[in-house]
């Protein structure tokens, strides 16, 4: 039986396992009984559901058994950079290439569990192909709604697990409100960015972390934030870690937005505890896609989990995003999304700032994988040709052998 649900910030307690937010108008997660765990008590399975004894659900079928276990890499090369000793905590090893998946891996059969009817999503990038995955792996069926002028690529991805794809036009971000009232009144338990097992999910990856660096911590962990829902994860895994009694000095959480759309950095610069959305007419574009969100919907959650961690929200722009994207592949061997760029270029700011030191252990977190952004087909890539018979003495000249 599920935890019960609960307010982080007026405390209320709610039994329905399948609500979303509290009268109060914040999100709701589930507060598992941690006090008695200890690392000992932890699974003998792969991946995420070795911290079972701490989420809503019990290990479930299907694909949602991928989910977690990500390499957690000490990454020298990246040290200049970021200007501290750098830890990547590879997200996009998941199966759909991003950590949504720890999220719809607790959520998506903790939704069929609990109800009849389809799942659904609002996304038309990683937040949709993740729950679409999912769904199809028990066998329910999964209503995707997507832009009515999304890319065909975008279309490829999600199309590949057959969800109920439906074109929506009109006013997008205004979906989620509507979404909410829908699996009110449809057989559709739409699992939105801050549902509540998916804050579950999320914050096995901050379980992961913490058993690593165990009896320790690192300093802090850096993450590119839109919704907040991975933030409010992480934060949640910290909290459960400090009830259990095996994390005395938690890491700071360290959040990155893009300067095109920043509503949680202005109100951490300002002192506000309620970030105030931005009006769509001053939001930017961006190449780190999955983050430019003018009005993330976990926005106060994810504000508290800084400030009670002592961490920090910044904003990079796509100059300093995209030079800090190619120095990922380059110095540290990790293919991601520009969106996942952004922790290490987040890092580099607050290095240059003095928040961070460099003999901090940090761990970036890159949130997804690069691949499904390449491979179309840019001819700039920087190449050497030879015949083969020319080939010994051109690669011995290029290798610099006389
Ligand atoms: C969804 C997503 C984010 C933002 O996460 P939130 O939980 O919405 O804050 C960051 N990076 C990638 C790759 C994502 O898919
Ligand atoms: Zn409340």
């Amino acid at each position: 039986m599920s935890p019960a649900l609960r307010c982080y910030r007026c405390g209320d307690r709610y039994r329905d396992p399948l609500r979303v937010r509290c009268d109060c108008g914040e999100p709701l997660w589930f507060e598992p009984d941690a006090a008695a765990f200890g690392w000992e008590d932890c699974r003998a399975y792969d991946g995420a559901w070795r911290y079972e004894p701490l989420l809503p659900i019990d290990r479930p079928e299907g694909v949602a058994r991928a989910a977690g276990g990500t390499p957690l890499v000490r990454s020298e090369g990246l040290d200049d950079a970021a200007g501290c000793r750098v830890y990547v905590k590879d997200e996009g090893e998941h199966p759909t290439g991003a950590y949504k998946d720890r999220g719809s891996a607790a959520a998506v059969p903790h939704a069929v569990a609990a109800a009849d009817g389809a799942v659904g999503t609002v996304s038309y990038g990683n937040m949709a192909m993740s729950p679409a995955a999912h769904a199809a792996s028990l066998d329910r069926e999964c209503v995707v709604l997507v832009p009515d002028d999304i890319s065909p690529v975008r279309l490829e991805l999600i199309g590949q697990y057959e969800p109920t794809i439906v074109r929506v036009d009109g006013d997008y971000g205004a979906l989620y409100g509507d979404a909410l009232d829908l699996s009110d009144e449809l057989p559709v338990r739409f699992l939105v960015s801050d549902a509540p097992a998916r804050i579950s999910g999320y914050a096995t990856a901050m379980f992961e972390i913490c058993e690593a660096f165990a009896p320790d911590a690192p300093d802090a962990v850096v993450l590119p934030t839109s919704s907040g829902g991975f933030a409010s994860g992480l934060w949640r895994g910290i909290r459960d870690l400090e009830a259990a009694g095996r994390l005395d000095d938690p890491p700071r959480l360290c959040l990155v937005q893009t300067a095109a759309s920043d509503p949680i950095t202005r109100a951490f610069e300002s002192g506000a505890t309620d970030p105030t959305p931005i009006a769509p007419d001053e939001t930017g574009e961006t190449i780190a896609h999955s983050i430019g969100n003018p009005g993330p919907r976990a926005r106060v959650r994810a504000l508290a989990a800084v400030r009670d961690t002592a961490g920090a929200v910044v904003s990079v722009d796509d100059d300093r995003d995209t030079s800090r994207a190619a120095a990922v592949p380059v110095d540290g061997g990790f293919c991601v999304e520009p969106a996942s760029a952004a922790s290490l270029a987040g890092a580099t700011r607050l290095s240059e700032r003095g928040e961070i030191d460099d003999d901090d252990a940090v761990v970036l977190v890159p949130t997804g994988t690069g691949f499904k952004e390449l491979g179309t087909g840019d001819a700039s890539v920087a190449t050497e040709r030879t015949n083969r018979s020319a080939l010994p003495e051109r690669l011995a000249s290029l290798l610099g052998a006389r």
